[in-house]
C-alpha cells in the first residue's frame, strides 16, 4: 500500500497537481479520523462525535470522486471550501479560541491553499481564510461567551487533546513539505535531462542540415558544372535556353540549401559573424557584378550610387552583409516586372568612429500591400501569394536578413506603395578602417560584366600542371571540363593515397584537393604532401575544393595551411581566378580584355542619392516660399469647399482669390478634410526621395484637425513619422523649420522627435480677428455676437495654447489703436528671441504691413521679418484684417 502510494506520488506521467492533491487528502482524513477516534475515548459529545465523522468522510468522498474524475480543480476548491467556510469556525468556536488548536489549522489551511490550488482561486481561498480568522477573533473578543471548550473534557484531558492536534498537523506540514520538495527535486532533474535531450537533437539536426548540404551539393555541382560547358558549346537557341533554366534552378536550389543552413544555425544559436577589414569598394563591386546581369536579363535598368564620403575600408562581416543586400536586391529584381532596380549607399559618421551604413535598395515593383509588411520578415511566409506564387521562393530570404541585422546591431524598413515599388532601407552600424574616402569609385572597374552565357577565354596557361584530387569521377569531369579553354595540364587523382603517390615524382603548379575521400581523407593527404620525405610538392599550393560550405569550415581549412578554399558547386569563372590568383606568373598568358566594360555602364551609375530625412507640414503653416525653398519642404495643401467645388489650397485656390469670393455676404466657402488616401499619396511621394518623412502636423486638438488622418497613414510606412504641432499657422511652421534645421545637421529622427517635444513649447501663437463676420458665416460665432463686436468696435484675440485655441479677450478701439494693443500684448512679459518674427495677415495692404512693422519694431527689434497671407482655411474663419504674430521664447 505505502509502495503504491510511493509510486503513484513519484510517476512523472502523472499530473503533478493530482499527485500532490492525493497527498493533501491523505493528509487530512489521517488527522480528521485520528481526532475523530480521539473524540470518542475523550467524553465528547455525541454532536462533536457526529460531526467530526461525518466531516471526514465528505472530505473522503469528494477528495475520491474528484481524483477518480480527475476533477483535480474542483476537488481542490470543494476541500478547500470546507475548511475554510466550516471547519476553520467550528474548530476555532468549539475548541477553545485562539487559545485552542484553530490557529493550527489556520496554518494548514493556508499551506494546503497554496501548494494545490492556484490563479484565482488561491487568492480567493486564501483571502477568505485570512477574513475568518480575523471575523473570528474580533467576534470572540467582543462576546467572549461564544467561545466554548469541547464538550465534557477538562483538565488533562483538554491538554492530549491540544498536543494530538499540534503533533498530527505538525507530522503532516513537514511530510507535504518533504515530499513537495522531493517533487521539485526530481522536476529539475527532468528539465535538465530534457535540456540536455534537447541540445542533443539540436547537434544532431544540425549535423544533419551540413551533412544534406553537403550531400546535395556534390551532385549540384556536376549539373551546374556540365551544364556551364553545354553553355559554351554553339548550340541551339532551344538548348540555350533549357540549359540556362537549368542554370537557374541549380542556382535556386543551391540558395535554398544555403537559407535552410543559416536557418538552423540561427535556431542553434550557433550563428557568429566573422569580423575583419574589408575593402567597401570591392563588396559593392562584387554585388554589382552579380546583380547586374540578372537585372539585365529581365530588361530592368539597374542603378547604383555610392556617397564619396564612405570609408575605403570598413571592419566588419562583409559575407554576411553582402548575403543580407543580396537577398535584398533579389527579391527587387524578383518581384519587379518592369521598370528599375537601384541601389544606394550613404553613410552617417558618429563620434567615436563608428559609422552607420545606409542602402537603399529601391524598385519599382510590384509593391507590398501594408498589412503584410508586419510579416515580410517571418520565416517561410510569402505574402500576397496570389500574385507571387507564380515567382519562385520559401520566404526564407528576409528572415535570415532580419536575424543577421539583429545579430549585426542592424535594422532594415521598409515603405512601400502596393502595385507601384517598394524601398528597403538598411543600416548597419560599422568601425571606419580608414580615414580614406572612397570618392568616385568605378564599380565596373573590379567586374567583367559578362554578357550572356558568352564565355571569353581570359588566360591560357598551357605550361601549369594541376592535380585534381576527388573521389567522384563527375567533379573531376566538371574541373576537367571547366578548364577545358585554359589549356593547363591536369593531372587527377582518385582518393589521398593516389595523390600521394603522385605528389612524389610530379611537380605540380597548384593542387585542388577534395576534403571527404575514402582511405585518405583531404586533410590528411594536406598534411602528408607538406611532410612527404622527397616529395616534389612541399611548397605547392593546395587549395581545397570542398562541397563543405560555412564559415566554420573555412576557419577549419585555413588553420590546417590550405592555400585557397573553393565552395562546390563551382563555376569555371571562381576556378579560373583561383588558378589566376595561385599559379606563377610566367605561365599565364593573358588573352581577354580584362573587365570587360559594357556600354550599359553609364546606365547604371546614376540612380539618385536619397535624402536622409523629408520635412513635410501642411498649407496651414503659412510659411513663406523663400523658407519652403530653403529646407526643400513639400506641404500637404489641404481642401477648401465652396460652391463651384473643392480646391487645394495654394495649389488651385489662393487666399485673395477666395475672399473676393467671399465679399458675396452669400457664399461660404468651408475647409474638407483630407482623407488617409491623400496623405497615404502625399508620404508615398516624398519617399521617393528620402528615406525617412518627418510630418509637423497642425494641433491634434482642433476640431478639424487633420493630425489623427496623417498619423493614420503614417502606419502604411516604416519610416514615415506625424508629430503633432500643438500649433497653427506660423507656429506649426516654426516647428517644421526647426525640424527642418535639425535634419539638416544630421540628427536622426527619434532626436528630432524628442528635441521638437520642447522646442514647440518655446513657440508663441496669436491672431487678432479683423471681422467676426467670417467666423459667423462659417458658424463658428454667432450673427448678433458679431453684429455687437463690430457695433462695439470690438477686436478678440485668440492664442493657441497647449493646442488649443484659447480666447484672450477683447480689444476695444479703432482698427489702429486694437493693433497696437494687440502688438504691445504679444511682445511684453516675455524673453523674445530676437531671430525672427513671422507676421500672418489676411487681406492687409504693404501700407497697413509696413504699419505693422514700424510698431513691432518699437518695442523689439527682429532680425528677419517674415510676413506671409494666412493660408485659406484660416482666412475664411478671420476674415480681412486679421493678423497674428508668432514669436519664439529665447533659449
Ligand atoms: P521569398 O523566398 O518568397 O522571396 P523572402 O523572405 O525573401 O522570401 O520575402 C518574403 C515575401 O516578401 C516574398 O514572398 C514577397 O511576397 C515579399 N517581398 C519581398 N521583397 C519584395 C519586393 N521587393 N517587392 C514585393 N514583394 C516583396
Amino acid at each position: 500500500m505505502f509502495k503504491k502510494l510511493r509510486n503513484y506520488l513519484f510517476d512523472d506521467d502523472l499530473d503533478i497537481n493530482q499527485r500532490l492533491f492525493l497527498l493533501n487528502l491523505i493528509n487530512i482524513c489521517s488527522i480528521l479520523t485520528i481526532v475523530w477516534i480521539e473524540t470518542l475515548f475523550m467524553n465528547s459529545t455525541v454532536g462533536d462525535i457526529l460531526a467530526i465523522g461525518l466531516f471526514a468522510l465528505a472530505i473522503g468522498l469528494i477528495g475520491t470522486v474528484c481524483l477518480r474524475k480527475k476533477k483535480i480543480k474542483t476537488g481542490a476548491a470543494i476541500i478547500d471550501f470546507l475548511m475554510v467556510f466550516i471547519f476553520f469556525p467550528i474548530i476555532y468556536f468549539g475548541n477553545g479560541g485562539i487559545a485552542g488548536t484553530a490557529p493550527l489549522w489556520f496554518i494548514y489551511n493556508i499551506l494546503m491553499i497554496s501548494i494545490i490550488l492556484d490563479g484565482g482561486a488561491r487568492i480567493f481561498f486564501g483571502l477568505s481564510q485570512h477574513i475568518i480568522a480575523i471575523a473570528s477573533v474580533v467576534a470572540s473578543y467582543l462576546q467572549p461567551d461564544l467561545v466554548k471548550f469541547s464538550g465534557t473534557m477538562n483538565g488533562i484531558k483538554q491538554y492530549i487533546y491540544s498536543y494530538t492536534a499540534l503533533f498530527l498537523i505538525g507530522i503532516s506540514v513537514s511530510v507535504l513539505l518533504y515530499i513537495e520538495n522531493r517533487l521539485y527535486i526530481r522536476q529539475n532533474e527532468i528539465s535538465r535531462k530534457q535540456a540536455k535531450e534537447i541540445e542533443g537533437l539540436v547537434a544532431s539536426q544540425n549535423r544533419f542540415f551540413s551533412s544534406m548540404s553537403h550531400e546535395i551539393r556534390t551532385p549540384i555541382n556536376t549539373i551546374i558544372g556540365l551544364n556551364e560547358m553545354i553553355l559554351r558549346e554553339n548550340i541551339s537557341d532551344e538548348i540555350t535556353e533549357d540549359a540556362v533554366n537549368i542554370r537557374a534552378a541549380g542556382r535556386m536550389l543551391l540558395n535554398t540549401i544555403n537559407d535552410i543552413l543559416d536557418m538552423s544555425k540561427f535556431s542553434a544559436g550557433d550563428m557568429h559573424l566573422v569580423i575583419d577589414n574589408y575593402r567597401t569598394g570591392d563588396m559593392l563591386s562584387d554585388i554589382v557584378g552579380m546583380l547586374w546581369l540578372r537585372a539585365k536579363e529581365k530588361n530592368l535598368e539597374f542603378k547604383i550610387n555610392v556617397a564619396p564620403d564612405i570609408p575605403t575600408e570598413l571592419k566588419g562581416d562583409e559575407m554576411r552583409i553582402k548575403q543580407v543586400l543580396m537577398n535584398i536586391l533579389n527579391n527587387a529584381i524578383k518581384y519587379t516586372k518592369e521598370g528599375t532596380v537601384s541601389l544606394s549607399v550613404e553613410c552617417d559618421k558618429k563620434a567615436d568612429g563608428m559609422i552607420n551604413m545606409i542602402y537603399t535598395v529601391e524598385d519599382t515593383g510590384m509593391g507590398i500591400k501594408k498589412e503584410d509588411i508586419p510579416y515580410l520578415f517571418t520565416a517561410f511566409k510569402r505574402v500576397d501569394e496570389s500574385n507571387t506564387k507564380h515567382i519562385e521562393g520559401t520566404g526564407l530570404g528576409l528572415s535570415i536578413v532580419k536575424q543577421f541585422l539583429d545579430l549585426m546591431g542592424g535594422k532594415v524598413t521598409v515603405n512601400s506603395v502596393y502595385t507601384k515599388g517598394s524601398t528597403f532601407i538598411v543600416e548597419i552600424p560599422q568601425k571606419a578602417a580608414s580615414d580614406e574616402q572612397i570618392g568616385e569609385y568605378d564599380y565596373s572597374k573590379k567586374h567583367k560584366l559578362a554578357r550572356k552565357n558568352q564565355y571569353t577565354q581570359r588566360f591560357i596557361a598551357p605550361e601549369a600542371k594541376l592535380l585534381v584530387v576527388d573521389d567522384n569521377d563527375a567533379n573531376i569531369l566538371v574541373v576537367s571540363k571547366l578548364l577545358r579553354e585554359t589549356k593547363v595540364q591536369v593531372d587527377t587523382a582518385k582518393n589521398g593515397r593516389e595523390a600521394l603517390e603522385k605528389a612524389l615524382d610530379n611537380t605540380y603548379n597548384l593542387i585542388f584537393m577534395d576534403h571527404l575521400m575514402p582511405e585518405m581523407d583531404g586533410i590528411e593527404c594536406f598534411r602528408a604532401i607538406r611532410s612527404q620525405v622527397g616529395g616534389k610538392n612541399k611548397e605547392t599550393p593546395i587549395v581545397i575544393l570542398t562541397a563543405n560550405a560555412g564559415e566554420e569550415n573555412r576557419k577549419l581549412y585555413a588553420t590546417e595551411g590550405f592555400n585557397g578554399y573553393l565552395v562546390k558547386p563551382i563555376s569555371g569563372e571562381e576556378l579560373e581566378n583561383e588558378i589566376y590568383r595561385q599559379l606563377p606568373k610566367e605561365l599565364i598568358q593573358v588573352t581577354g580584355t580584362e573587365g570587360i566594360v559594357s556600354e550599359d555602364k553609364v546606365a547604371w551609375l546614376n540612380a539618385n542619392r536619397k535624402k536622409r530625412i523629408a520635412v513635410t507640414t501642411e498649407s496651414t503653416a503659412d510659411l513663406p516660399d523663400k523658407i519652403v525653398k530653403k529646407y526643400d519642404m513639400a506641404i500637404f495643401s489641404l481642401r477648401i469647399k465652396t460652391r463651384d467645388g473643392i480646391f487645394r489650397e495654394g495649389k488651385e485656390i489662393d487666399t485673395n482669390g477666395l475672399l473676393k469670393y467671399l465679399e458675396d455676404k452669400n457664399n461660404v466657402a468651408t475647409p474638407v478634410l483630407a482623407t488617409v488616401e491623400d496623405y497615404e499619396a502625399f508620404f508615398a511621394e516624398q519617399l521617393k526621395t528620402a528615406n525617412n518623412v518627418i510630418h509637423i502636423a497642425i494641433s491634434g486638438s482642433f476640431e478639424s484637425s487633420s493630425y489623427p488622418i496623417a498619423k493614420e497613414a503614417a502606419n502604411a510606412f516604416d519610416n514615415v513619422t506625424v508629430i503633432d504641432s500643438r500649433l497653427m499657422s506660423s507656429g506649426q511652421g516654426l516647428a517644421a523649420i526647426f525640424a527642418g534645421r535639425m535634419a539638416e545637421a544630421g540628427m536622426g529622427v527619434a532626436e528630432i522627435e524628442h528635441r521638437l517635444g520642447y522646442l514647440v513649447k518655446r513657440i508663441h501663437t496669436s491672431f487678432m480677428i479683423g471681422n467676426m463676420e467670417y467666423l459667423a458665416r462659417t458658424g463658428n460665432a454667432s450673427q448678433i455676437y458679431a453684429n455687437l463686436t463690430r457695433l462695439l468696435t470690438m477686436h478678440s484675440v485668440s492664442v493657441i495654447k497647449d493646442g488649443v485655441f484659447k480666447s484672450k479677450g477683447m480689444i476695444i478701439g479703432s482698427d489702429r489703436r486694437a493693433w497696437k494693443k494687440y502688438i504691445l500684448l504679444c511682445l511684453s512679459g516675455r524673453k523674445i528671441s530676437k531671430n525672427a518674427v513671422f507676421i500672418t495677415y489676411v487681406g492687409l495692404s504693404k501700407k497697413e504691413l509696413e504699419w505693422i512693422k514700424t510698431e513691432i519694431e518699437k518695442r523689439h527689434k527682429f532680425d528677419a521679418y517674415y510676413y506671409q497671407q494666412t493660408s485659406p482655411v484660416v482666412s475664411i474663419s478671420f476674415g480681412p484684417g486679421s493678423f497674428g504674430i508668432s514669436v519664439v521664447d529665447e533659449a
